[in-house]
């Protein structure tokens, strides 16, 4: 059988239902890639082979069975293979989030996305690498080693979903969750040259979905090709008893094979988001994209969003306050590793201050100081007002546009070790992506160029509030006239 980790979701979907290969056979290619490249690329913190082909034979049953009477409905993802980041609960396997401190630990339940996908007939291969508690842009604050850029092995895949955006880059997976806080799924899916969805806050149930900054943190999926995000993200979306955040809206079915009409289009490109430090490739990319998309037939016309420069400053508050009281249960005694020590304080001191790494620790005291008692109104209080502003320079936006394109970072995948010393530095690779967590908004990154050493350039369209399908059809249109998201490392 030729390369099945080739195939796109649809395809393989296609494929499995007429019996051209096996359920088991497709698992197999995946996991004998895995085995082949992910040694080197470690975007993979662990895989279950028995697991997945014991699935595959279920699968390869059911198929059998259906192929007799075709007439009755099989689950849509029936023997798809999926890649979950590792700070998704998935049921009896481990969830480190990428620390030390929840060595060990197997969650005894699914996350609300998992358990729909699941359902819905998919497979897991595996948990894919992240920054530690999602903190960081680059995988390397995860404590279980970098993921490596499957274009370039010593450059960061970006973070912190750079596992998930690595194996689907590298063909370890046809599609992969992630989940996107500050840039997580966008920027490294601008690393890696795949693309990935941050849907609306409220969407996708944060239900299993390990805390990171509660009012920020979504699920969301990487992918190639837009059938495939919009699919996996039809069937996660929705509202949910156990997130009083999801929102009780309608999931209606996306179908991209609909024509798309861009000459009705109105695209903003906002003003704020051209930087004189980028890297004038990147830059380039993105201007010749929105040209592409004119050519398509949409209006272009530049934009403000007059508050984009203290989204940073916001960011790097309220996300280290929510991080500090959400890792507030980590104590060594409920869950991970413990470290013993005379008295339960000491446990606790001793299990944190050794098995928590150095940047969830900055990030810990910069929260904890920021919502301490005569800082909170100055910090903490006066972020919250700041981000009501930049939530509102969107809604302004809207009035006059339907979508927003931006570049997504300001430099394409940079060397690994580059940062590390400088936390600020990595700060600055979130300029671009995080105003639509503080919004809210969707957001949709997909593959535009490469630079003069054959890294990937990505964009970002950002939607108002559930214009997921929007985002979709824009981008459909823009890979049916160009290959970007066909070229692989
Ligand atoms: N890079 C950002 C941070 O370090 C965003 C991470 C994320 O979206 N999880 O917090």
């Amino acid at each position: 059988m030729s390369d099945l980790t080739s195939l796109n979701l649809h395809r393989a979907i296609q494929g499995l239902r007429q019996g051209e290969f096996s359920c088991r056979e497709l698992i197999q290619a995946y996991l004998e890639r895995i085995q082949l490249l992910d040694l080197d690329l470690n975007a993979y913190l662990f895989t279950d082979p028995e697991g997945a082909l014991k699935q595959a034979e279920a699968a390869d049953q059911r198929l059998a069975e259906w192929r007799k009477f075709p007439q009755t409905e099989l689950p849509p993802l029936l023997g798809i293979p999926l890649a979950v980041k590792d700070i998704l609960c998935v049921k009896g396997m481990p969830c480190t989030c990428g620390s030390k401190i929840l060595e060990g630990f197997v969650p005894p339940y699914h996350a609300t996305a998992v358990e729909r996908l699941l359902a819905a007939g998919a497979i897991i291969l595996g948990k894919t690498n992240t920054d530690e508690f999602a903190m960081g842009s680059s995988t390397e604050n995860s404590a279980y080693g970098v993921t490596r850029n499957p274009w370039n092995r010593e450059r960061v895949p970006g973070g912190s979903s750079g596992g998930s955006a690595a194996a689907v880059a590298a063909r370890l997976a046809p599609v992969a969750l992630g989940t996107d806080t500050g840039g997580s799924v966008r920027q490294p899916a601008s690393f890696c040259g795949v693309s990935g969805l941050k849907p609306t806050y409220g969407r996708v149930s944060r239900y299993g979905l390990v805390a990171y900054g509660s009012s920020l943190d979504v699920v969301g999926v990487f992918g190639r090709e837009m059938q495939e995000i919009a699919l996996i993200y039809e069937l996660m979306a929705g509202v949910d008893p156990r997130d009083a955040t999801t929102v009780d809206l309608p999931v209606p079915h996306i179908d991209l094979n609909q024509n798309i009409e861009l000459s009705n289009l109105r695209i903003g490109v906002p003003k704020e988001y051209f930087l004189p430090g980028m890297q004038p490739q990147v830059e380039q990319a993105i201007r010749e994209a929105i040209r592409h998309l004119q050519a398509l037939g949409a209006q272009v016309e530049e934009i403000s969003l007059p508050h984009t420069e203290y989204a940073l400053p916001v960011y790097y508050l309220i996300a280290p306050a929510e991080a500090s009281a959400n890792l507030a249960r980590y104590d060594g005694i409920r869950y991970g590793p413990r470290l013993s020590a005379a008295t339960m304080w000491d446990i606790f001191y001793r299990t944190r201050g050794e098995k928590f790494g150095a940047e969830v620790k900055r990030r810990i005291m910069l929260g904890t100081y920021a919502l301490s008692a005569g800082y909170y109104d100055a910090y903490y209080g006066k972020a919250q007002k700041v981000r009501t502003l930049i939530k509102q320079d969107f809604e302004r936006a809207f009035q006059t546009v339907d979508v927003i394109a931006a570049p997504i970072a300001p430099t394409t995948a940079f060397p690994i070790g580059e940062h590390t010393d400088d936390p600020l530095a990595m700060y600055l690779e979130d300029v671009f992506t995080l105003p639509a967590n503080l919004a809210g908004v969707p957001g949709l990154a997909f593959p535009v160029g490469f630079d003069q050493q054959g890294l990937p350039i990505g964009m970002q369209l950002m939607g108002s509030y559930f214009q997921e399908e929007l985002l979709f059809r824009i981008a459909h249109a823009y890979q049916l006239t160009t290959d970007w998201h066909l070229r692989t490392p």
